[in-house]
């Protein structure tokens, strides 16, 4: 079932994804070797909790944190551990999930710790870059299928893998709704998009080869090769002129350069 959001719903989920932007600046702000993972999911869960939302994740089918964080061959769903320290030249994956005033917020971005070797660094910009192909094609009368092949065709031409295994989703009152988003798929195919939609495009990209295994703690997915992986989400609202992005990167951006 796919529910249209009211231009007020979607202005609380502006709030919701704007709270979860200005977390994950925060967390980007406490991001250097030698910090630990449970201590980012600390500062998440204090920051959201004093913005008077509360963490979606934590309890989520059972999830024990606020954030999911993925370390290098950790694709997504990594379970933050007082034993995991950040290292130099670590690409980090954070998602962040917010529930406020009866909506939900859902956005993820890939951080560097220190200095990174290029070919990390290339693989977040083409991932990043990826997102925001995928982002153009969210407009009423296109497809689900427009928006995943502008993703896969990106990340392809650059020689990198496509997880299939996971996707993108609608997302309201309810974190995961209809319809799914593929980070594959043919243009001009699968559900219709109409005005109203609010959805989350979150390409999960590969270095290496696009095979994924599931861990034993129940959670972490990660790269079979382990070769790293990135991941970057937005939540997007299909609006009469157009995508709307909810989600706002600058935040981030500005927080990590400062
Ligand atoms: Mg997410
Ligand atoms: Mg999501």
């Amino acid at each position: 079932m796919i529910y249209l959001k009211t231009d007020e719903e979607i202005e609380l989920m502006r709030e919701n994804n704007v709270l979860v932007s200005e977390t994950l600046a925060e967390v980007g702000r406490h991001i250097r070797p030698g910090v630990t993972t449970k201590r980012l999911d600390e500062i998440a869960e204090d920051f959201i909790r004093s913005h008077g939302a509360v963490p979606a994740f934590l309890g989520y089918q059972g999830f024990p944190a606020s954030l999911c964080i993925s370390v290098n061959e950790e694709v997504v769903h990594g379970i933050p551990s007082s034993r995991r320290v950040l290292e130099e030249g670590d690409i980090v994956s954070v998602d962040c999930g917010t529930f406020l005033k009866g909506f939900v917020g859902d956005s993820a971005y890939t951080f560097a710790v220190g200095e990174v070797a290029p070919e990390a660094r290339r693989l977040m910009e083409v991932t990043k870059e990826a997102l925001y192909k995928g982002t153009a094609q969210a407009r009423a009368g296109n497809r689900v299928g427009d928006v995943s092949a502008a993703v896969q065709e990106h990340a392809e031409r650059h020689g990198y893998g496509v997880v299939r295994e996971l996707e993108g989703h609608g997302c309201g009152r309810k974190m995961h709704e209809d319809p799914g988003v593929p980070n594959y798929g043919a243009r001009g195919r699968g559900p219709l998009l109409k005005e109203g939609m609010v959805i989350c495009i979150e390409p999960m990209i590969t270095m290496g080869n696009k095979a994924v295994v599931f861990e034993r703690d129940g959670w972490t997915v990660r790269t079979r090769d382990r070769k790293p992986a990135a991941h970057y989400e937005f939540a997007v609202a299909i609006r009469k002129n157009g995508p709307d992005v909810l989600t706002d990167f600058s935040m981030i951006e500005k927080a990590i350069n400062e």
